[in-house]
């Protein structure tokens, strides 16, 4: 089952085709290359860390290879097959994933869409299975999945993505073409980003943020990302007293009101601001702060915090996003976090 924001996101990714896809254009142009050439593979494994866009490419590969009007790898998003791409109900189209994000598949997954991919398309000429983390199958599951790579229908495809290339089985590898797929340099994300508008300084800090993620950059972007979490930095992080809860009017009581999606988000927030006074205290090579922006109030707070308290800081607040991607109830959530981080930053008031 997907979460509500996953099926969000997998709209979005099915609503972009090749062309609009930033960053990827060696790729793009070898698939399409290929696609021209009548050479397509029966099988691409894209593989990549997380956010670096493998989904979207395999979503826009597979709407191109349904289209009904346009050529090639392209797709139109008019047309019958690309809507009902878009919309996630695509008769010829089967996904296998993960039940949860750190869950495994299984055999009877894999099973259960070889049953499926075995009848005659229902639309075209052309069905697509998409293997969403192929790197979480099973050993058996693997297995299972072999018998359909190794002796390929006529007008199957098999779409596979994976963040960790030597999690699959040599023998899955090799029946598949793999495609590297890279986060995108820091400099090119701000270039798309100033191509939209966004102003340089803002555009590098959204850059940086993004961690190589095109989706996450655009979204950073259009969101007003920026302004949100300056705002957040200013009226509590940068504040050690407001965090330790000495103030009755503290800014916990404002998060009470967030929805979870934004109190999700708070705490990506929260975390980085934490590793970032750690990274400005410790000035280690090479590392910069995922804030960069804030770099002047970084720099005056660190001094306030010892490492032993980023470090435990960093680790609770860890705890607490685990807390939330398991439904705990937000309130019961945010009053934990505020007792815990008192405790660590005035240890006396806890006694
Ligand atoms: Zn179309």
């Amino acid at each position: 089952m997907l979460a509500t924001s996953d099926k969000r996101q997998a709209a979005d990714e099915m609503a972009i085709s090749l062309k609009d896809i930033y960053g990827q254009s060696e790729i793009i142009a070898q698939l399409e290359s290929a696609s021209r050439a009548g050479r397509l593979a029966h099988a691409y494994l894209f593989w990549g860390p997380e956010g670096v866009g493998k989904s979207t490419l395999a979503r826009a590969v597979i709407k191109g290879l349904l289209c009904d009007e346009a050529g090639g790898l392209a797709s139109c998003g008019c047309c019958p097959s690309c809507r009902q791409a878009e919309a996630g109900s695509h008769p010829d189209v089967m996904i296998i994933e993960p039940e949860s994000p750190a869950g495994a598949i299984g055999i009877e997954a894999v099973r259960a869409v070889q049953a499926r991919a075995s009848l005659k398309p229902f639309r075209g000429t052309k069905k697509v299975v998409l293997v969403r983390r192929a790197d979480l199958m099973t050993p058996e599951a693997s297995h299972a999945l072999l018998k359909s790579l190794e002796e390929p229908d006529p007008g199957m495809y098999w779409i596979l993505t994976a963040r960790h290339l030597r999690a699959l089985p040599a023998t899955v590898r090799s029946r598949t073409q793999p495609i590297s797929v890279r986060p995108l340099p820091e400099e090119e994300l701000a270039a798309i980003l100033g191509g939209r508008g966004m102003g340089a300084g803002e555009a590098q800090t959204c850059a940086r943020l993004a961690e190589g993620s095109v989706g996450k950059a655009l979204r950073l972007c259009e969101a007003g990302e920026v302004k949100w979490k300056n705002r957040w930095i200013d009226s509590f992080l940068v504040d050690r007293e407001l965090l330790a809860g000495s103030s009755r009017r503290a800014p916990w009581r404002e998060l009470e009101k967030l929805e979870r999606a934004e109190l999700e988000k708070f705490l990506d927030l929260f975390a980085q601001w934490f590793r970032d006074l750690l990274v400005c205290s410790e000035s280690v090579k090479g590392v910069f702060p995922l804030n960069g922006d804030r770099e002047d109030a970084l720099r005056s707070e660190k001094a306030r915090y010892t490492h032993e308290e980023l470090i435990q800081l960093i680790e609770v607040v860890a705890e607490g996003r685990n807390l939330l991607d398991r439904n705990v109830n937000t309130k019961v959530l945010i009053g934990w976090l505020e007792q815990t981080i008192s405790e660590i930053l005035c240890p006396k008031s806890s006694t």
